[in-house]
């Protein structure tokens, strides 16, 4: 059967059409050396409007050196005008490994007999939760199997519950972010009454083909299912909806494309795309070998398609894991990141373990270094680190969200609340050269909130949280 592409549809096929990709693909191959198509591309993306999947696909196969460094460029520019400096933290927790599906890139899935299966009990959780607000962390992303009798809604709802109600010396977990296989709009409405964060669901790829192939067995092998998850989320309420593709399992011009139609597909539907993506690699596991997948790519690739999704979605979050190192990270925050995971353990039960365990580890992680070791480094990088979740507990979520970025306000708003929540990480959890070094930065930071009163209220606080132990002030 044929489908027609249609951006507006509700049917995946149709709102990710593969021969509207087909066709982008040679489109963008006849016109890769076009310089004048190049120029008027990288004119728009200049004004901040944004680029469709067909124009951002002729930048991606481009390769002219003039031209990818003029896209690097202005990636690092929109990232500075709509982020600033900033990086947002936050640290994975994976709750169960029991997994019915057949993902044949991850060690969960349902035939691996090599790794123990662990589900975490609530007892369990609030540990876990103890380790990660001992070390700052005040934004998780919770992940999990996909399995109805082991990992029913129920599960993940007292699981956020029992997060949430964490209070331990200064912490708290503010925000808590979901990861979980795609489920029922009634599922969705209650993950939003539970008041989580962002819904999180990797497309993996886009290519339907593979994604039967690659998912050859259980629900996540419904490829339609899996890809209107987004629109059951919003329509059950969550606002904020996290998208991102396995990069390595097939082509990344085709999932760069289908990942740009996704959001032009959320854009157009409910009026907000997504709030954020995700650039995940495959990496080594228990008893998988990234090397047995053909379409792993190289850095440079790498980088030259977060740039490109920098400036062809300007306002959307950007996420690197740890499945990255140190160096692919440091580049890739230049060129559009706003939001990185720092100190992940990807074991269940993983952060009150005084070893890196890795028999449940979902994937290795590259870079192994403690949170007080990756603030410390964002903050010689030049950047801010921020442990700011203001937004969504204001309510600004979506396209409110959305608005804050584009009104320039953020500087207002988003600045002092990272400045703030630094200072809270600083005085309760830093190592002496971080403090040093974090309170030097805040220091030179203050200025650049524009509103006079802003600055001064924030000035006012940083004190209250040094000197008077006040926490949680946000603007
Ligand atoms: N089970 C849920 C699902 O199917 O969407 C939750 C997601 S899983 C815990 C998180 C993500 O890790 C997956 O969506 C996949 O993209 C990624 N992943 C799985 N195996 C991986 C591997 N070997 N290397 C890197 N990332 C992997």
């Amino acid at each position: 059967m044929s489908y027609r592409y249609d951006p507006k549809s509700l049917i995946a096929d149709e709102f990710i059409n593969h021969e509207e990709i087909v066709a982008c693909l040679q489109f963008a191959d006849e016109h890769k050396n076009d310089r004048r198509m190049l120029d008027e591309i990288l004119a728009k993306a200049e004004q901040r409007k944004g680029l469709s999947h067909k124009e951002a696909g002729v930048l991606l196969v481009c390769d002219d050196p003039e031209y990818v460094e003029k896209m690097y460029k202005l990636a690092e520019q929109i990232k500075k005008d709509f982020y600033g400096n900033r990086i947002v933290l936050f640290a994975p927790l994976y709750l169960s490994n029991y997994c019915v599906n057949g993902c044949v890139y991850c060690p969960y899935h349902g035939q691996n007999r090599n790794i123990p299966r662990k589900k975490l009990t609530q007892e369990e959780i609030r540990a876990e939760v103890v380790a990660l607000q001992d070390m700052g962390h005040k934004r998780l992303a919770i992940e999990s199997g996909e399995d109805p009798f082991n990992n029913p809604i129920e599960y993940i709802l007292d699981s956020i519950k029992t997060i949430y109600s964490v209070k331990h010396k200064n912490g708290a977990i503010r925000r808590v972010n979901v990861n979980i296989a795609a489920t029922t709009v009634e599922n969705y409405r209650k993950l939003k009454e539970a008041g989580i964060g962002t819904y999180i669901l990797f497309q993996e790829t886009y290519h339907k083909e593979s994604y039967l192939k690659l998912h050859p067995r259980g629900p996540k092998h419904d490829y339609n299912y899996h890809t209107e998850a987004m629109d059951r989320a919003m329509e059950g309420g969550i606002d904020d909806v996290g998208l991102g593709v396995l990069f390595g399992l097939e082509l990344y011009r085709y999932e760069l494309c289908g990942l740009l139609m996704h959001a032009e597909h959320l854009e157009a539907v409910h009026g907000v795309g997504p709030h954020t993506i995700s650039f995940p690699r495959i990496k080594h596991a228990d008893d998988i070998d990234p090397s047995a997948f053909d379409n792993s790519i190289s850095d440079d690739i790498f980088a030259k398609i977060i740039a490109i999704v920098r400036i062809a979605v300007p306002y959307t979050g950007m996420i690197i894991s740890t499945r990255e190192s140190q160096e692919v990270r440091a580049r890739a925050l230049h060129l559009g990141i706003s939001q990185i995971s720092g100190a992940s353990r990807t074991s269940v039960g993983g952060y009150t373990e005084e070893e890196r365990p890795t028999d449940t580890e979902q994937f290795d992680v590259s870079d192994q270094r403690s949170l007080d070791e990756v603030i410390r480094w964002l903050i010689e990088l030049g950047y801010v680190p921020s442990f700011c979740t203001a937004c969504y507990r204001a309510g600004r979520t979506g396209d409110r969200f959305m608005e804050l970025c584009k009104s320039k306000q953020i500087q207002n708003c988003c600045h002092p609340n990272a400045l703030m929540t630094l200072k809270e990480f600083l005085v309760d959890y830093a190592s002496e050269a971080t403090r040093r070094a974090g309170d030097e930065l805040i220091q030179k930071e203050l200025p650049s909130i524009p509103q006079e009163n802003v600055r001064r209220i924030c000035a006012q606080h940083l004190e209250e949280i040094e000197k008077g132990g006040q926490r949680d002030f946000r603007f």
